[in-house]
């Protein structure tokens, strides 16, 4: 038997995290300022606890492009790193700073927001640049600025570079051939946007023209003067970093709108994510004004570490039914370099989505609670968020009695128990069990929702796509009870309350109608009533069985829930 270790050499090694570590190129710019964003954290830092000296002066992070030159700098003046660090952190793949930092500063750095974590984000220059260059300078007194170069094989030069004379990092990128799309300003600013744009450190890429207010006293022709102004792409204290006590109505609405500038609807209501045991997360989620629908294609939840953008793609973080809200989520503790299929069976990010779905139900009983009625004339815009996480979530559907509402179709809502104090006596079929009459569309099923009314029945209005399954999951689940959609031949087994009505037709004069209009019905699993004629608009009901109809219904929005 040979034993031995596997030799794994950096030749090898260079090409496959250049290809394979990302699959997306664009995130070379994310990783450079995260890293930019960490360094300059860390001076803070060290700063507040008295070990770096000098003044902190400005702390900008600034991105240039020299589209001619075919260069990006990244320029920030955060710690920069002395030539022995540049040999223990750049020059060791896989050796991550911002861990040893975390680690050596661990009692009071914990919550410093540093982002840095598997010592492989920098090497993500190289899916964009053909070559790298690093001047630095240490915040540590006394030391020289070092020049590091690399084009992308694992040879470097590494020397005294006294011509820079200011603390921090300049990293120059001499874009590939084949990646000069990254020198045009305008995917720049867009990449900025896209994942730096609530980073903690101001961002600045060029200047912008900005109209300066006209003075009160100004003359009617006077032209407003416009002024160069440095172009900060970023917001460093989002709203979901602050403490809700600090925060108003208006204050969140306008976050919302910051988050998606091309939604002008406002928000229905929000809920501020806040946890740090047993893992850290804080976020704000958005109730938009869904109605009935089901699609949503842009403006998803975006998540978020330590404020760096991540991805929009929450399945699995996030419980499906909540995916069709708004908001960000920001948590460094979803591993997010590994695969989807992980994930979802990840320990912590099944807590995290537990977690959200608590709070969400939390949510609803309190503005339930606090204002009924607004949170009625919300019901219709949310109910298709509550419905699916009823069907989807059994803790959920557990608190649900506490805020999930039945509408009737004249316009009043019922919380589960009120409504079946309200109709147990009057609604129960021959078994004695509790009928809960539904329409599912308002308009087309009038002339029955009429009929049930007269008879004195209360008809609930269920309209949204999921509410075959919703009704599943009450039948299931609720004892002694049934549903039957208003136009079931349900209607008639109901035990009426009042003495029926005397008919205009007597029972020969019905049977032969019944069978008149049978003979003209192709489908023979309808069922024809006749009725009487001189209390309603309607000679005639035709009816389906209930199993019948919730067949169709189950086909056609496709399987069951839950
Ligand atoms: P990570 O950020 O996960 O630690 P990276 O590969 O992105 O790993 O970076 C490796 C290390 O290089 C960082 O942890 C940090 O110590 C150092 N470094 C990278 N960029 C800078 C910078 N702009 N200023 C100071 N140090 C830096
Ligand atoms: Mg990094």
């Amino acid at each position: 038997m040979t034993k031995g270790n596997i030799n794994v050499s950096v030749e090898n090694i260079f090409p496959l995290i250049k290809k394979f570590l990302y699959s997306d190129h664009e995130i070379f710019l994310r990783e450079l300022i995260s890293n930019a964003t960490d360094a300059t954290l860390k001076l803070k830092h060290l700063s507040n606890i008295g070990e770096a000296k000098s003044e902190l002066g400005n702390i900008e992070i600034e991105v240039k492009v020299d589209k001619e030159n075919k260069k990006i700098h990244l320029i920030d003046h955060g710690v920069g790193m002395t030539s022995e660090e540049v040999e223990k952190y750049i020059n060791q793949v896989a050796f991550s700073g911002a861990e040893e930092f975390l680690e050596i500063y661990k009692d009071t750095a914990k919550d410093s927001g540093i982002i840095g974590h598997f010592g492989l984000g920098f090497y993500s220059a190289f899916m964009v640049a053909k070559e790298v260059e690093i001047l630095t300078k240490s915040f540590k007194e006394d030391s020289t600025a070092v020049r590091w170069v690399c084009d992308g094989s694992p040879e470097f030069t590494l020397e005294d570079y006294p011509e820079k004379t200011t603390r921090g990092t300049e990293i120059i990128l001499h874009i590939a051939d084949d990646s000069t799309e990254f020198l045009e300003d305008y995917r720049i600013e867009e990449l900025l946007t896209k994942y730096n744009k609530f980073m903690p450190v101001p961002i600045k890429f060029g200047t912008k023209t900005e109209t300066l207010p006209l003075p009160e006293d100004a003359a009617d022709d006077a032209k407003a003067e416009t002024v160069e102004v440095d172009n900060i792409i970023n917001n460093p204290n989002p709203a979901w970093t602050k403490n809700p006590s600090e925060l108003s109505d208006e204050d969140y609405k306008n976050f919302y709108h910051e988050l998606y500038p091309t939604q002008f609807e406002e928000p229905l209501f929000n809920i501020h994510l806040n946890v740090d045991y047993p893992f850290n997360l804080t976020g704000i989620l958005f109730f938009p004004k869904l109605a009935n629908n089901l699609n949503i294609e842009k403006d998803k939840i975006q998540l978020y570490q330590n404020q760096v953008y991540v991805t929009d793609e929450v399945k699995g973080i996030v419980p499906d039914f909540l995916m069709l809200l708004r908001g960000v989520i920001d948590s460094p503790d979803i591993p997010l370099n590994v695969s989807r299929s992980y994930l979802q069976a990840d320990g912590a990010v099944k807590k995290i989505s537990s977690y959200i779905t608590k709070k969400v139900g939390d949510k609803m009983v309190s503005l339930f609670n606090e204002d009924r009625a607004g949170y009625e004339k919300k019901w219709n815009d949310i109910k298709i968020v509550i419905e699916y996480g009823m069907i989807s979530e059994d803790k959920f559907y557990e608190k649900s009695d506490k805020f999930a509402l039945y509408p009737t179709t004249d316009g009043k809502y019922f919380l589960w128990d009120e409504l079946i104090e309200k109709i147990k006596d009057s609604h129960t079929d021959k078994n004695g069990r509790t009928v809960l009459l539904y329409a599912t569309d308002a308009d087309a099923q009038d002339s029955y929702i009429q009929k049930a009314k007269e008879k004195g029945y209360e008809v609930l209005l269920l309209d949204s796509p999921i509410t075959p399954h919703l009704i599943q999951k009450l039948e299931t689940s609720k004892d002694n009870i049934s549903f039957a959609r208003v136009d079931a031949d349900h209607l008639n087994k109901l035990i009426e309350k009042d003495e029926p009505t005397i008919s205009k037709l007597n029972d020969e004069d019905k049977e032969r109608l019944k069978i008149e209009v049978e003979k003209n019905l192709e489908n023979n699993t309808y069922v024809v009533q006749v009725e009487d004629l001189d209390s309603s608009d309607a000679p005639f009901l035709i009816t389906q069985p209930e199993f019948m109809r919730r067949m169709k219904d189950m086909q056609a929005t496709g399987g069951g829930g839950g």
